[in-house]
């Protein structure tokens, strides 16, 4: 088969021009995710070399070849830098500028100048850097649970490794080394390659800036702001989809019930924003005192609560008292000031039954109603007698804090 290349040259900045000025357009739209517009001024940018490109034989090379390619080099150096500054980090000046610098200072030594050879292996050896640089960015924010990282990684990792690899491959597939640039078998190639390599990179980085603005809204709806741990509903969801691994396997479990005690005078005396400087002792101290099956969430002001899987009593108790003890700890300072802040922990426990996670909450709530009742800062276990007496009562069974203002 073979393409014309003039043709793919005008389809190429086409088809470069509006997937840039669709990429701002999507940024305009949400301005939030600033990436967005890196990545269509490095399409129009990559349009704009073409153009240049293009004109080779009716301007000098020194603008055809040497400045186009400048601008090539510095749109993917734009794309490298979207990646940089979509996962949190700064854009670097220099290493925006530097690939375009290295061609344009390599092209006036003469071995450069006169050999097609090396400026192809050095134009393939910038690009090839940008482009893995990229994928390396993104490999770096892997944290981030984005679906579409992994073909964006992908993508760019073996459009870098074709770059590279042009100039051993072109010895081995039919090319003459006297023929034109544009009579080239591997500028077709390349060119074709180039073209669906920008319209997918569009598309998939379109897809990943989509995917966080979505996974945004997840998190906003399902963590607490203040404290980063679950907020109620997600503490519900995630109770009871542990409810059905206990169904599953069969396990005991124990339910925590937290209140911070006296927290009102904590806010009176040391102000709201220290209040909620001790909510977020809390809630870390509390999270690094669980075990990596547990959950933690906050169900609404300064009452939390836990489910423990695969704790019986003792294990239960045990962890509710490391909690405890925990917190005094820390939070005797917080801020340089004597906060001296404790909390009361009510405990249930579900043997091998099935876990009722709303109905252990309130057993557990009566529970720490008795620590509070005995003196806070301690812990309390729902006894056999309240049992019997919740089962009695149960139609007004309570989540505890149901009225209590939404932590979200
Ligand atoms: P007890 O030991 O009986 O639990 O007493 P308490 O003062 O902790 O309980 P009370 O229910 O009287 O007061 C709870 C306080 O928690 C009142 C409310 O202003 C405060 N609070 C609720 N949510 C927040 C919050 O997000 N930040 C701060 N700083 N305070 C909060
Ligand atoms: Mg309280
Ligand atoms: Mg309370």
């Amino acid at each position: 088969m073979n393409l014309d290349v003039n043709t793919l040259f005008l389809v190429t900045i086409y088809v470069e021009a509006m997937l840039g000025l669709l990429l701002l357009f999507a940024w305009v739209q949400n301005a939030n995710i600033m990436a967005v517009a890196w990545w269509g001024s490095a399409h129009l940018l990559r349009a704009a070399s073409v153009v240049i490109f293009g004109m080779w034989g009716s301007v000098p090379e020194l603008i055809s070849i040497d400045l186009a390619n400048a601008i090539l080099f510095t749109a993917f150096a734009i794309t490298w830098t979207g990646a940089r500054v979509f996962d949190g980090r700064t854009a670097s000046p220099v290493g925006i500028l530097a690939g375009a610098a290295v061609w344009l200072i390599l092209c006036r030594t003469d071995f450069v100048a006169d050999s097609m050879e090396a400026r192809v292996l050095i134009s393939s050896g910038i690009i090839t850097s940008y482009t893995w640089l990229t994928a390396y960015e993104f490999w770096q924010g892997r944290r981030e649970p984005l679906v579409s990282r992994w073909p964006a990684i992908f993508m760019l990792f073996a459009h870098g490794a074709l770059f590279l690899l042009r100039t051993p491959l072109s010895q081995l597939l039919p090319w003459s080394p006297n023929s034109q640039v544009f009579d080239s078998v591997w500028l077709t190639v390349l060119s074709f390659e180039a073209l669906l390599f920008t319209i997918a990179i569009a598309f998939i980085l379109l897809a990943m800036a989509k995917e966080r603005t979505e996974l945004r809204h997840k998190t906003a709806a399902l963590v607490d702001p203040l404290t980063g741990i679950a907020n109620r509903r997600a503490f519900l969801e995630g109770g009871a989809q542990l409810a059905c691994r206990v169904d599953a396997h069969p396990r005991a479990a124990s339910i925590l019930v937290i209140d911070l005690d006296h927290f009102k005078s904590i806010n009176d005396r040391f102000g709201h924003a220290l209040g909620d400087r001790v909510l977020q002792v809390f809630a870390e101290t509390a999270t690094s005192n669980i075990g990596p099956f547990d959950l933690v969430g906050r169900l609404g002001g300064e009452e939390f609560a836990a489910v423990l899987y695969d704790a019986g009593k003792e294990k239960g108790l045990a962890t509710a008292e490391r909690i405890r003890a925990a917190f005094a700890e820390v939070a005797s300072e917080v801020d340089g000031r004597l906060v001296s802040a404790t909390v009361s922990i009510g405990v249930a426990v579900s043997q091998d039954g099935p876990l009722d996670v709303p109905a252990m909450l309130a057993l557990a709530d009566q529970a720490l109603y008795q620590a509070k009742e005995r003196g806070r800062n301690r812990v309390e276990i729902a006894s056999l007698d309240l049992v019997l007496r919740l089962d009695s009562t149960t139609p007004s069974l309570r989540i505890p804090n149901m009225s209590a203002k939404s932590a979200a």
